[in-house]
């Protein structure tokens, strides 16, 4: 079984780039094209300088494929790393995996911090890294403290700020929190908006942002997820089914949180030949839990934080997911792999489908009921979704680097400028 869902796979890599040659070719340009194409010297101009913040595992593995990118197109791009440390060590160890070493570490993390520390100090830190380094774009990505701490400091620093993931929305101001408002505030403050879906370009559009500074790029996720897949080894079928699960949301914390193991407890009762993985979110909130409510069961395996490889493969053999991941449920849409979305909101609608991922909260009752139906009839459904490019062909990264060099005229800073952190007490604000 996992022998040919990891064959699914990969002829799913090739037809997705065959699919988007075909796309590019129909559009008469080509994505690749049109950065490469671009000879640096006869535009005479210098190159792009982007600086890219990162401050948690989502972040990372979202801009690692737009760094790489540019880093290959270096005549055009120079491409900084600054981590701001809002959960340090999951970035750490996506960033080892994937080569790239930080240009700069803002250490932020504290025992508790709070959420007001992770900004003021991101904030702060930020601003000094942007005036001292000027760039020319400030590249955040989704939903995150330091997505908006990012976003707030280029804003200060007249950098242009390039929001990616941009225009997805619950509706809901508290749900996710504090990310539902994260990424809006973001959006206040962006210069282009890098929208994965059609659906978040309509958001943004709603919200009286113009038409000129939105782009649809797809999510750069799936560019992460094919490049990985394209390294994964075919391994040996499993014996037993599994189902991957990932919990960690802070909507999640607390009773929600039990109600997700009782659920998972019941689902192992009645199907005695699934076995269920879970990688544990450091969160001591969650971990706590976890490891208090599932760690005697023998057929739950509690495991560290995977390394980004190891985690695609598991997704990639798995039967069901149950997740109130964001990223997790992008993977899932690209692999059509049947879900359960853990969670009363979602601002991914277009990872859902009323055959193979379902929105089903915490009650356990709902999860055990839908958990059924779907391991009773896992070969079918999970097929169904698959390869859908609701979240693009892989070329997302590409569009982002093509836009930055398409507006390099917007580079360019107005002279009378005084960056934030050059402003005193009693200056005119
Ligand atoms: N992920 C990972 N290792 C793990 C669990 C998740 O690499 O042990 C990846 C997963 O593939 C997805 C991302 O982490 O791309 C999701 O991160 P998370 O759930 O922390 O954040 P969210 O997407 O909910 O913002």
């Amino acid at each position: 079984m996992v022998v040919s869902t990891i064959a699914r796979a990969k002829t799913s890599v090739s037809s997705l780039r065959y699919q988007q040659f075909k796309i590019l070719s129909a559009h008469g340009q080509c994505h690749h094209g049109a950065v490469d194409g671009v000879e640096n010297d006869k535009l005479n101009m210098g190159k792009i300088r982007i600086v890219a913040v990162i401050g948690t595992r989502p972040e990372a593995i979202k801009l690692v494929p737009v760094i790489l990118a540019a880093r290959e197109r270096s005549h055009l791009f120079e491409v900084k790393v600054v981590q701001t440390g809002q959960h340090r060590e999951l970035v750490d160890q996506l960033m080892l995996e994937f080569g790239i070493k930080a240009d700069a570490n803002l250490n932020v993390m504290q025992p508790n911090q709070d959420l007001s520390y992770v900004l003021a100090e991101s904030v702060r830190g930020l601003s000094q890294l942007f005036a001292r380094e000027n760039p020319d774009w400030v590249l955040v990505q989704g939903d995150t403290t330091t997505t908006l701490a990012g976003a707030l400091a280029g804003f200060y620093n007249c950098g242009r700020v390039g929001h990616v993931e941009a225009g997805l929305r619950t509706g809901d101001r508290r749900s996710p929190f504090p990310e539902e408002i994260n990424r809006a505030l973001t959006t206040r403050l962006a210069d282009i908006h890098f929208a994965p879906t059609e659906l978040a370009r309509r958001n943004l559009l709603r919200e009286g942002i113009s038409s000129e500074e939105i782009l649809v790029t797809g999510n750069t996720v799936v560019d992460a997820l094919l490049h990985t897949l394209s390294r994964i080894q075919v391994e040996a079928p499993s014996k037993s089914r599994y189902i991957l699960v990932t919990a960690h949301r802070r909507e999640n914390h607390g009773p929600a949180l039990l109600e997700i193991c009782e659920a998972l407890i019941k689902l192992l009762t009645r199907f005695r030949d699934v076995r269920a993985i879970l990688p544990m979110h450091p969160n001591p909130n969650v971990r706590d839990v976890l490891v208090s409510r599932l760690g005697a069961h023998d057929r739950i395996t509690l495991t560290e934080p995977l390394g980004y490889t190891e985690f695609v493969k598991v997704l990639n053999a798995s039967v069901l997911v149950l997740t109130d991941s964001g990223g997790v449920q992008e993977e899932c849409a690209v692999l059509g792999k049947p879900m359960l979305v853990m969670r009363e909101h979602t601002e991914r609608p277009e990872a859902l489908d009323p055959d193979v991922a379902i929105l089903v909260g915490t009650d356990p009752a709902k999860i055990v009921e839908v958990g059924s139906r779907f391991l009773n009839d896992a070969n079918k459904t999970s097929k169904k979704q698959a390869l859908s490019g609701k979240f693009g062909d892989g070329s997302a990264s590409i569009q982002i680097l093509d836009a930055l060099l398409r507006r390099r005229d917007l580079s360019i800073k107005p002279v009378s400028f005084q960056g934030a952190s050059q402003l005193r007490l009693g200056s005119p604000t």
